[in-house]
């Protein structure tokens, strides 16, 4: 066991100054004051880590790694046209070892700006369950914890690769899922990809994995107003509505986006429990719009953060949602006070690991020592008397000096400790040899 004190810790969501925690086999095993903890704890290793603050990993709960790939082939295009000229014939491009390296760029650059855990919502699954293992491999070459959302997908009009029958994807599911039974740095989590992406059939598959298994599932709800009108048009009512007919919605929904809801689907929502994914910075990006988080918070809607795909943000940084959810609320709200550092914090980590089912996005005890570790010293942070605001407000990456998963750094001095960065950029070069973007139409 290990006895850590830290200038500044950020101890089961409260910041408190000069504090410590005991690691233990990759876990947090306690947290206290320092003498406190020297008194429990008198036997064991002590060290000092001085003038940083340490803070939980951040939880990426929304991701596309291979997107990363598709960076800057398609940016300021409207949604469907990025889909249909970048996103469907690009990725019918990439065999396995691109897939590899694209999820290895983006866990690296994730690693790099503090996210510990990372949800790859996958569905290029042509081959079975090979393509999965690869984004799997990639993560642990790079030393992050991933969530495997295996999509389910079986609209016709999407690429053949992305598509199963509900059969195949619930057989492949329960596949993947004992082959990652046991690690605790991976993890399968059922997908049924949206309601304009997979039937209703699929859809309550998705739910019934779930149920079944003891797990959350995740679903794209009301990213743009396309679904909406499409769900209007195709079943009258709304899309929160139409998934609530398939009686899928209960607390193991993560329900990603949901830009477009209205009053009563937020007391829908609130009332059968879901979690929601904000992915503020994606929505901005692509121009859905701003989801209405006071108003789900205000519910009691548990909230936590995506970057979604690289290529539809495009930094993948849980910090820059942070700024992101705040400053888009208050401009929302013509409120400075609609949601507080504090707040958007807790959606970046603790509220990630509620979503998740995991025990991470806390330092406390028994959960994983996933730790972002903070240079008080970085002139973004300055002044340091004030830093907590400034880690969610103005901190840069450089700020960012070491990131543990499990105990074990990924990061020291900010670099990566495991992968070396001229060999991603050569897989990556690889991957994408001869790409150029579409032409305008
Ligand atoms: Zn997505």
């Amino acid at each position: 066991m290990t006895l850590v004190t830290a200038e500044l810790v950020h101890a089961d969501d409260r910041w408190e100054r000069r504090h410590g925690f005991v690691l233990q086999g990759g876990r947090i095993e306690a947290v206290g004051p320092p003498d406190e903890l020297a008194e429990l704890y008198p036997q064991d290793d002590r060290e000092d880590w001085g003038d940083v603050a340490v803070l939980p990993g951040t939880v990426n709960a929304h991701a596309h790694s291979f997107q990363v790939l598709l960076r800057g082939l398609g940016d300021d295009l409207p949604f469907l046209r990025w889909r249909d000229r970048v996103l469907y014939p690009f990725s019918e491009r990439l065999d396995r070892d691109a897939i590899r390296a694209g999820a290895l760029l983006d866990f690296a650059e994730m690693a790099l700006a503090g996210i510990t855990t990372a949800v790859d919502f996958f569905y290029l699954h042509d081959r079975g369950n090979e393509n999965d293992l690869a984004v799997v491999e990639a993560a642990g070459e790079v030393g992050i914890r991933v969530v495997v959302a295996r999509s389910m997908y079986d609209w016709a009009g999407a690429p053949k690769r992305y598509q199963e029958t509900p059969d195949q994807a619930v057989r492949n599911f329960r596949e993947l899922h004992s082959a990652l039974a046991g690690d605790g740095g991976a993890f399968a989590q059922p997908a049924p990809h949206s309601i304009h992406g997979a039937s209703p059939e699929m859809i309550q598959a998705g739910a019934a994995l779930a149920e079944e298994l003891d797990l959350p599932f995740h679903i794209h709800v009301a990213e743009g107003i396309y679904e909406w009108e499409m769900s209007l048009e195709r079943h009258g009512v709304s899309p929160v509505r139409f998934l609530d007919s398939l009686g899928v919605l209960s607390e193991r929904a993560v329900m990603v986006h949901c830009v477009w809801v209205d009053p009563d689907d937020l007391a829908l929502m609130a009332e059968r429990g879901v979690r929601v994914v904000h992915n503020p910075g994606a929505n901005a990006f692509l121009g859905d719009g701003i989801a209405p988080l006071r108003e789900m918070l205000d519910r009691g809607i548990t909230v936590c953060l995506g970057t979604d795909g690289g290529c539809t943000n495009s930094r993948q940084s849980v910090f820059e949602e942070m700024r992101m959810a705040a400053l888009l609320a208050k401009a929302a709200a013509s409120d400075a006070g609609a949601l507080n550092a504090e707040q958007a914090l807790r959606l970046g980590t603790a509220n990630g690991g509620t979503a998740l089912g995991l025990p991470v996005g806390r330092i406390a005890p028994d959960h994983a020592a996933d730790l972002v570790v903070v240079d008080l010293e970085h002139l973004s942070v300055q002044p340091a008397s004030t830093a907590p605001k400034q880690i969610v407000y103005a901190m840069q990456r450089g700020a960012i000096r070491r990131v543990l998963v499990g105990g074990v750094p990924v990061v020291e001095d900010g670099h990566l400790t495991r992968v070396d960065e001229r060999e991603i950029r050569a897989r990556v070069a690889e991957a994408t040899k001869g790409w150029e973007p579409p032409g305008a139409d």
